[in-house]
């Protein structure tokens, strides 16, 4: 300040070289600091204020007369840790300036975040006359800060808690951030998951680019890891683009930043292993039935051989007694007593040949999986034949005490006749709906569908053996429904048809809990 004697006094003077302002009129600096948008104070030694700017004043809310002589600590909120005004001042006092941020209080006493600096004014023998503070609200600034701050550890968190593994790779492949559950496949996939799974599906899935993939992202594809000695693992991988704004300086007026790809990794191995057991499952049910068709195959050839026995030998003796009406007694005892020994031979045989049941021990069925198997067995016909399946499932179905195989092979038989009923049907909507319902003591199973319906008087027939509503040269013997009741009863349980003819068929099936 004292070199402002030495000032030309001509406002419209321009400094002659750079750095020269001695030729800057003195009111210059005063306008330069009245004018400016932040809040600048001039204390003495004892940081008593003997200046504040009008954006002082605006910031703080005290008028120029309330704070000249006053401490600056009049600002003070009493929040700020005494260390930081310990060090504030020994900064000072060592002559150099200072900046930090400060909790004040303005005169009608709300809080504001200060930034503040502060630069100790030296006379020319070097000693502290004044301190000049120039500081601003940042209130906003911090808490949009701070907010920023709790988002991304929110986020972490989640991202940190998620069951599925998550991992940022640059266009590089260079991992860049991942969650927990992605550092634990390290265990199974070292050293590098993320590669591993990529070359995988590189190799595994024809149409995967994995430079287009780490470009562009990928849909949910499923890959398989193969393990020495261990079972092998599954994933399901999906490839989502993360763009980022560059955050330097020089690209803050262009729109510039990077292309990440966020991998996000499913282990669906035990997914697989049931998908697996469901299907082996199915196959076994398929291969019993086959078995059940090619028994029932044998035993109708072998009683229509043993039949034939008998038959003949009446044949015979019908001819007989055409040719000697008079035939005496005893001759014609004997040749009853011939074939009722020849039939009996031929019942025994017969029922010798009656395949036996299947052991199977009972054990807690789901009838959702039972029935999704079936869907799955009978999918190639369903597609075939056009016809769309609606499947309702009971979220939450209880275990019923069944025979898993005769259970499949009762509700195949029901979908094989639905089946068949709408394709009887040859024209109109061709739908089928299964649906499982946990009542309260027992499962409930509606098999609907869309076909040609049964007449109303030969309902009451469909469970006979034998009874088909098939024309003859179609491959039906009419036990199907027989054995579906023979299952149903084996589980003391319920099976009813309601049904009209062109309205399609409803079957309901009840199988108790215990
Ligand atoms: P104080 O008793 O004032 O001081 C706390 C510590 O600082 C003690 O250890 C004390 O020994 C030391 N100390 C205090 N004054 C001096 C001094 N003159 N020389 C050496 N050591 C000293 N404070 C705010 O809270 N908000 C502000 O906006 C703010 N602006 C300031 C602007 C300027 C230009 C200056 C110089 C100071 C400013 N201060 C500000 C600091 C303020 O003067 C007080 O030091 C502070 O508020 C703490 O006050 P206190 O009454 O709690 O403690």
């Amino acid at each position: 300040m004292s070199r402002s004697t030495s000032l030309n006094s001509d406002p419209s003077a321009v400094p002659s070289e750079p750095g020269d302002y001695d030729q800057l009129p003195p009111q210059v600096f005063r306008q330069a600091v009245e004018q400016s948008a932040l809040a600048i104070s001039i204390t003495d030694a004892h940081a008593h204020i003997v200046y504040a700017n009008p954006a002082f004043q605006r910031v703080t809310g005290y008028t120029l007369p309330e704070v000249i002589g006053r401490n600056e600590s009049i600002l003070s909120y009493r929040v700020t840790p005494p260390i930081v005004y310990e060090s504030m001042w020994a900064q000072l006092l060592r002559q150099k300036p200072w900046n930090g941020l400060l909790v004040n209080r303005r005169k009608d006493g709300s809080r504001y975040l200060a930034d503040l600096t502060i630069t100790p004014v030296l006379d020319e023998e070097q000693n502290i006359t004044h301190y000049l503070g120039m500081h601003r609200d940042v209130t906003e600034m911090h808490r949009l800060e701070r907010q920023v701050r709790n988002q991304k550890t929110l986020i972490e968190s989640v991202v940190d808690a998620a069951q599925v593994a998550m991992v940022l790779l640059d266009s590089r492949e260079r991992v860049l951030l991942s969650n927990q559950t992605y550092k634990k496949l390290i265990g199974d996939l070292a050293p590098d998951p993320a590669q591993l799974l990529l070359s995988a599906l590189e190799r595994e899935v024809p149409a995967f680019d994995r430079v287009n993939a780490l470009a562009s992202g990928f849909a949910p594809l499923e890959v398989r890891i193969d393990r020495q000695d261990r079972e092998p693992l599954w994933f399901s991988c999906a490839g989502s683009l993360i763009d980022e704004q560059d955050t330097s300086a020089e690209a803050f007026y262009e729109n510039r930043g990077y292309r990440y790809m966020l991998l996000v990794v499913q282990d669906i191995s035990e997914l697989k292993r049931q998908q697996d057991h469901i299907r082996a499952s199915g196959l076994r049910a398929l291969l019993t039935e086959q078995e059940r068709v090619r028994s029932v195959r044998e035993t109708l050839s072998g009683a229509i051989y043993q039949l034939g026995g008998p038959l003949n030998m009446i044949a015979a003796a019908a001819k007989l007694l055409e040719r000697q009406p008079q035939l005496d007694q005893q001759a014609l005892k004997k040749m009853f007593d011939d074939v009722l020994r020849v039939g009996g031979m031929t019942l025994d045989n017969l029922n010798a040949s009656i395949p036996a049941l299947a052991q199977e021990p009972l054990q807690p069925v789901n009838l959702n999986a039972i029935l999704q198997n079936v869907l799955w067995i009978l999918t190639p016909r369903l597609l075939g034949l056009g016809i769309v399946v609606e499947w309702r499932p009971e979220s939450l179905l209880p275990n019923v005490n069944g025979l898993p195989t005769s259970l499949t092979m009762l509700f195949k038989q029901l979908l094989d006749n639905a089946i068949e009923g709408i394709d009887a049907k040859r024209q109109g909507t061709r739908e089928i709906s299964v649906t499982t319902l946990a009542r309260e003591d027992h499962v409930e199973v509606l098999i609907e569908d869309s076909g040609a319906g049964i007449a109303a008087e030969l309902q009451s027939r469909v469970f006979e053996p034998f009874f088909t509503t098939k024309t003859r040269g179609q491959p039906h013997i009419g036990m199907g429904l027989t054995m579906a009741q023979d299952v149903v009863m084996r589980h003391e349980g319920l099976i009813e048809i309601d049904s009209a003819t062109g309205q399609g068929c409803q079957v309901r099936v009840q199988i108790p809990y215990v």
